[in-house]
């Protein structure tokens, strides 16, 4: 018999930040006065943030000490220069657009590349992606796999696009009202769900010939490389950034929010290698981000993001990152609470649906449950289901999407085993007393991804 062997992070902590404790009572009033949106919760009332993993990770020594690097001059820092090249040597992309953020990159890749009236193919919508391309006139439409919408189906690859639902908008639109198609690794709405090797080749081998570009979202694409190392038959012996180098030879280029793999608190680019393309990005991004060798960063910002990005290759690190996810995961499925399965890179997604199973969608289960957890033991968690879906442009009614989900999302190297531990142990007690939940009415709206700043009120007072 084999005996069992336990697996720990793969570093030591060298500087604590201490976090507050709360009662109950606090905390009922606090998610009253956010008006039960955790987006609108503070920080210091908060106990285990789970809220996202963007720009939450926590940064090594080594990029700290990179932090003294910085090369603060308005053009042509060094920084700059050494992000580039780690993008050249990890992604392999010719041209580096720095941008504030992911979003940032978005705008410029949307204004350059969409006319008014094209189409753009993805493997499920992100909420500022879809925005953007939406703002230059164009309409996304979703060609992921129909597992994707389901939060049972135990496919390895739910990220992967359907290439006949791809030809059949190819055949519709034509191909040149098809500018790219936005193709994401580790799809975030469906869970953190990877796409194999055989579809990123598959899509490019169909669109290359075409003239439809392939423009990776690949803000989680180290996370997807380590599952395809995993799940892909062929790919065990390989390393993560020898599959990621894989992974981007099948596409034109990317938007990058380097937030979640990349190991820093702000920072992201769009990188492609058409010179054509390049040369109107980077005329646009001095309009929008900042010069072309800083693009909204500081030099210090891009130092720590040059080295961000050749830490999160580390199979080491990635491993014990994805493998963090899977513990909380693992918990909860013993118990039998309700989640998306197979476990995805970044979080664990519980279904609300099937969580809350008495509560209609126009209550906002999701929402609810995300603000129950917060009064029940302090961990914010994110609603991912029809307030982040928003309203559908012609009717004006809610999008009700399939998945009604709450992520529970994991920081990059923050919260150690013990936080996971009572993180389970909440929501197992909230599931064991669902029966009691009430759903929410919303009460204020904004115009745009209403997510972020809507607010509720507890139906019944
Ligand atoms: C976070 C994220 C973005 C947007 O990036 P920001 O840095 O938040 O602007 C785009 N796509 C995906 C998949 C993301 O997770």
């Amino acid at each position: 018999m084999l005996k069992r062997r336990s697996w720990a992070e793969p570093f030591k902590i060298k500087v604590v930040e201490p976090i507050k404790m709360t009662t109950r009572e606090f905390r009922e009033q606090a998610i009253k006065e956010a008006g039960f949106n955790t987006f609108l919760l503070k920080s210091e009332d908060v106990y285990i943030d789970l809220l996202t993993d963007s720009g939450t990770s926590a940064m090594s020594d080594w990029q700290w000490a990179g932090m003294m690097l910085g090369d603060e001059a308005y053009a042509g820092s060094k920084n700059f220069y050494h992000m580039e090249e780690a993008i050249r040597d990890v992604y392999g992309y010719q041209h580096v657009v720095p941008t504030h953020q992911g979003r940032g990159a978005e705008h410029i890749m949307s204004k350059c590349l969409i006319k008014p009236g094209d189409i753009i193919p993805g493997n499920m919508y992100f909420t500022t992606t879809r925005l953007h391309q939406e703002l230059a006139g164009g309409k996304f439409v979703d060609v992921i796999i129909d597992e994707a919408h389901d939060p049972l189906s135990e496919h390895p690859f739910k990220g992967n696009i359907d290439l006949d639902k791809l030809k059949h908008w190819i055949d519709q639109a034509g191909a040149a009202h098809i500018p790219y198609i936005s193709f994401a690794g580790c799809v975030n709405m469906a869970g953190g769900q990877p796409v194999s090797m055989a579809n990123f080749r598959a899509v490019y081998e169909l669109c290359r010939p075409l003239g439809i570009k392939v423009m990776f979202d690949a803000t989680r694409n180290v996370e997807n490389a380590y599952f395809i190392q995993q799940r892909e038959p062929g790919y065990r012996d390989k390393s993560v950034a020898e599959i990621l180098r894989e992974m981007s030879s099948y596409s034109d280029g990317c938007t990058m929010s380097s937030k979640k793999d990349h190991l820093v608190n702000i920072g992201g680019f769009l990188a492609m290698n058409d010179d054509d393309f390049y040369q109107q990005a980077v005329n646009m991004v001095v309009v929008y981000e900042g010069l072309h060798t800083y693009g909204g960063m500081a030099g210090r910002d891009m130092e720590a993001l040059a080295r961000g990005i050749r830490e999160a290759v580390h199979d080491d690190h990635i491993r014990a990152r994805v493998g963090q996810v899977e513990y909380l995961g693992q918990k909860l499925l013993e118990e039998g609470v309700p989640i998306v399965v197979p476990i995805g890179g970044h979080a664990v997604f519980l279904d609300a649906k099937r969580f809350y199973a008495h509560l209609p969608q126009n209550q906002f289960p999701a929402q609810a449950l995300a603000a129950d957890l917060y009064v029940e033991s302090g961990v914010r968690a994110m609603e991912r289901g029809v307030v982040s879906a928003g309203r559908n442009k012609e009717t004006g009614d809610h999008e009700y999407p399939k998945l009604e989900l709450v992520r529970l999302t994991i920081p990059r190297r923050v919260y150690t085993q013990a936080h996971m531990d009572i993180t389970a142990e909440s929501v197992i007690d909230l599931y064991e007393k669902r029966t009691q939940a009430v759903g929410l009415k919303m009460i204020f709206e904004p115009p745009y991804l209403r997510f972020f700043q809507a607010r509720f009120e507890r139906l019944g007072g």
